[in-house]
């Protein structure tokens, strides 16, 4: 058996796996004070005899496999959960290897190897809600450097008839700021879930979407790009996105993706809303003491 947790900023998804990746039981936790939410995981798992856990987590993190804090949230926004050890409440209670990544890194390892990527060497996994993050998957590892990257974070030319203040606490205007959930209700007074198709916010939306693409796509050449998260859901942002970057990019690359209208190369993630729970899963499997 191998357990699984996408730990996110609003609730906690909990799995139990048999060894061929059928999931056996479920949970879901809402993510209040870490000394509630993790001992009510730890009480879920001890129901069943779990070998290895992964966890796909909000960010940022410590991802570093040789760090003294690895499985430790960091510099986060959200209150109580900086410094919390996401690690030491499952390896005290069941001694079992415990490997954790960022909610974006399992959710490209999980499409990469049961997904969009599945026989690709690398995948691009974007998730857009309530904030916006990316994990860059090749030959089956998620691309780290001092840490995992921060892609939602770019720098984006923003249009000049758009005058919105933006909504990262950062950088007001980059790409989180622009086109997360929060952003988009920020702008529009409403959750984008309740905004009609033809609203104006989704023209600045998809090029914003686009122009981040684009410079992912210069920087990572990657063989498919998956966009997940609660935004993703408005499908008709496909379409618009994958023409925008075709404008962006203005026949610059002559590899056959190009030759497409991209509706295989951009695309919704197979597993959908549970692609970081799957893909934490696999995070189990990596697993080692
Ligand atoms: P989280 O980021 O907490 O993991 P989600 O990926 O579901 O969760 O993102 C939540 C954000 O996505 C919220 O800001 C919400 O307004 C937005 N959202 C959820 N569903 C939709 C939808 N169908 N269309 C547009 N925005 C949505
Ligand atoms: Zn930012």
């Amino acid at each position: 058996m191998i357990g699984a947790i996408e730990a996110g900023g609003t609730k906690f998804v909990c799995a139990v796996a048999d060894d061929s990746m059928n999931i056996v039981d479920r949970c879901t936790i809402p993510t209040t004070k870490p000394e509630e939410t993790l001992p009510k995981c730890v009480e879920f798992f001890s129901a069943y005899a779990i070998e290895r856990l992964g966890i796909g987590a909000f960010g940022p993190l410590d991802v570093i496999d040789n760090s003294n804090t690895y499985g430790t949230i960091l510099n986060t926004p959200k209150k109580g959960w900086k410094n919390i050890d996401l690690i030491s409440p499952f390896k005290d209670a069941f001694q079992i290897p415990v490997k954790v990544d960022t909610d974006v890194n399992a959710a490209g390892l999980g499409e990469y190897y049961d997904g969009h990527g599945k026989g690709k060497s690398s995948v691009l996994y974007i998730t857009i809600g309530t904030g916006v993050g990316a994990g860059y998957i090749l030959d089956g590892k998620p691309l780290k450097g001092f840490s995992h990257p921060e892609m939602g974070h770019i720098l984006i030319r923003q249009r000049k008839e758009d005058t919105f203040e933006g909504n990262c606490p950062f950088h007001n205007t980059c790409l989180e700021g622009l086109v997360s959930g929060p952003a988009i209700k920020k702008r529009c007074g409403v959750e984008g879930k309740d905004l009609g198709k033809d609203h104006e916010v989704w023209g600045l939306v998809t090029d914003y979407i686009a122009q981040a693409l684009t410079n992912y796509i210069l920087i990572l050449v990657p063989e498919v790009i998956i966009i997940g998260g609660g935004v993703s859901q408005q499908e008709h942002l496909f379409p618009i996105i994958r023409k925008k970057v075709k404008t962006y990019l203005n026949g610059y690359f002559d590899h056959p993706i190009f030759q497409t209208d991209l509706e295989d190369y951009i695309v919704y993630p197979k597993h959908g809303q549970n692609a970081g729970l799957l893909g934490s899963l696999f995070l189990a499997k990596e697993a080692k003491n």
